[in-house]
């Protein structure tokens, strides 16, 4: 046990809330710094990989996780021009908002010991000289050129338990349901076409999207973010233990997001609290994310090729979804 060890963790979502507990179970103090009051809506699909599971078990937050009643989806429909492609998931998924996912992890850090602050932190800031435990989420670096946005609202009104994927004009659209008979639509559309739109990604959707939107009631307007930019930084520990998004950010439309954020961060907080070396910690996270990483950007090169209408008539869905999920 590592009871002499103080964590410092930048980043209160998903990956730094699983470093927190992960920590705090090696028997480290953890201090948990997060620039933003929780709870809060943020834009996200949702969606939670079903081997989520394991990795909630795994830090004690099953229990909590379950009493918050998440949706489960067990199929997927993509929309691809005039063609459906429809696929069972190997298990079925659940679906969380994170407003909801964000607070409760958030609270059961702090519960089991976490000493939150509510502050911007510098990296390298933290209590203790040993590496700090950055789970910041992705950089927005500025760049120029052709960038994409993501955007989403929440709705009230009928969803089943298919998550439905809309493909067109360099954009996509998802609608799942989220507890409490909340539907989620969240997409992302070049910057360009989002500004056209005035920001208001719904005139920029057209026949079956549009006709479901309509029949939906809006729960709050639409939250814009980005730009997004696909990167990774296995190589890169610059240092401290990445973790989440901070390691990398793979293409929202996988919907693995948050479960490479636990695993990472659970990962992270284990290694920080064991004194693991960071090249070490890095080469393991290599090894979790790198093939999903490299499959993600040739869908996405894909896509942006125009290829998907040929790529789903090729290839089977299932196949797609398990070669997008971490290594384990
Ligand atoms: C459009 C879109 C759709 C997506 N859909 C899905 C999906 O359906 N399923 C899925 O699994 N993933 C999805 N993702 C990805 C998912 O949102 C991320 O992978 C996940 O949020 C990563 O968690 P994280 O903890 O690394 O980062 P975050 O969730 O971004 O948390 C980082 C935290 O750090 C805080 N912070 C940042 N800087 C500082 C600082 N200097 N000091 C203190 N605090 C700081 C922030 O306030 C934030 O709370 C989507 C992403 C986008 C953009």
């Amino acid at each position: 046990m590592a009871a002499d060890r103080a964590v410092s963790i930048i980043g209160a979502g998903p990956a730094g809330c699983a470093a927190a507990l992960a920590a705090l179970a090696e028997g480290a103090s953890v201090t948990l710094y997060e620039k933003s009051r929780f709870p809060r809506h943020k834009v996200c699909g949702e969606f939670l990989s079903p081997e989520i599971a394991g990795v909630l078990d795994a830090l004690g937050l099953w229990p909590s996780f379950s009493a918050a009643r998440p949706a489960r989806l067990s199929r997927v429909v993509l929309h691809i021009g005039k063609r459906r492609k429809r696929f069972s998931l190997p298990q079925p998924a659940y679906s969380l908002s994170r407003y909801a996912l964000d607070d409760l992890l958030l609270r059961e850090a702090v519960a089991r010991g976490a000493d939150l602050k509510i502050a911007v932190a510098k990296s390298g800031a933290g209590p203790s000289a040993e590496p700090p435990i950055v789970a910041h989420g992705r950089q927005t670096p500025t760049r120029r050129g052709k960038r994409l946005f993501g955007f989403k609202a929440h709705f009230r009104g009928e969803a089943g338990d298919a998550v439905e994927m809309f493909f067109f004009r360099g954009c996509y659209v998802g609608l799942s349901a989220v507890e409490g008979g909340v539907v989620n639509v969240c997409g992302v559309a070049p910057e360009e076409l989002l500004r056209q739109s005035g920001f208001r990604p719904e005139s920029l959707f057209h026949g079956e999207l549009s006709a479901r939107i309509a029949r939906l009631e809006p729960v709050f307007d639409w939250l814009i973010t980005g730009p997004l930019v696909f990167r990774d930084s296995f190589r890169e520990h610059r240092g401290a233990y990445l973790a989440g998004d901070a390691v990398g950010f793979i293409d929202p439309f996988t919907g693995s997001g948050i479960l490479a954020a636990l695993m990472t961060g659970k990962m992270a907080g284990q290694a920080a609290a064991r004194s693991i070396p960071l090249e070490q910690y890095a080469t393991m996270c290599r090894r979790m994310l790198s093939r999903q990483y490299s499959i993600a950007s040739t869908l996405r090169s894909l896509l942006g090729a125009g290829l998907a209408e040929s790529l789903a008539t090729l290839v089977p869905g299932p196949w797609l979804y398990r070669l997008t999920r971490p290594s384990f």
